[in-house]
Parts: structure tokens; sequence; C-alpha cells
């Protein structure tokens, strides 16, 4: 058997393959993180869900290339993180709406 397929076939199996595996450690990372939006508690797409840096930093980037780093290395990432939705994470991002003092101390999970 002669290897047919082409190099654009392999190129789409694999962009295929990164993005199931961004979804799955998501999904994941929206689990750990209580599988809700820590301000207001919206759950109903994880679509909607970010993750924001307590201390500010902004270097993690989890929608993209956080997300072919290992699991463990994603999970001390999100100990620095909130799970919030998109709306609260805007609002945060404008300044306001802060997160409750007792969000931080709690640890969820
Ligand atoms: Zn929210």
């Amino acid at each position: 058997m002669k290897e047919k397929r082409t190099y654009a076939d392999r190129r789409e199996y694999f962009i295929k393959a990164v993005a199931k595996r961004r979804r799955k450690i998501k999904l994941m990372a929206v689990d750990y993180k209580g599988g809700k939006c820590q301000i207001c508690g919206y759950n109903r797409h994880q679509s909607a869900l970010d993750l924001h840096h307590i201390n500010g930093e902004k270097s993690f980037g989890i929608g993209q290339k956080g997300y072919t780093r290992s699991w463990e290395r994603v999970k001390q990432e999100l100990d620095k993180c909130i799970l919030v939705c998109a709306n609260c994470h805007r609002e945060i991002e404008a300044g306001i709406t802060q997160f409750p003092r007792v969000i931080e101390d709690r640890k969820i999970k």
C-alpha cells in the first residue's frame, strides 16, 4: 500500500486533534474551578466562562497556547485564577466589578 494521504490531510487531522485537546482541557479547567462564574454563578455554557488572573498577571493565555501545556502545569496556573463569565470578566476589566475578597480566600476546590 502506498501512502496516499497528503500533507494537507495530516495537517487537518493535527489541527483537529489539537482543537479537541484544547476543548478537553478547557472543560477540565472549568470543572476544576467549580463549573460556574465565581461572581454571579452563570453556568449555562463553558464557552462563555473565562479564567481571570487574580493578581493581574496576563501571561497565561489559557485560551491559546496554555492548552497545550501539561495538565499539572495548567492546574498551577488555575490556582491563581478565578473562573468568571464573559460579562463579569468585562466588568472586572472595566473596573466596575471587583470580585469579593471572600472568593479569593475561600479557594474554591
Ligand atoms: Zn458572571
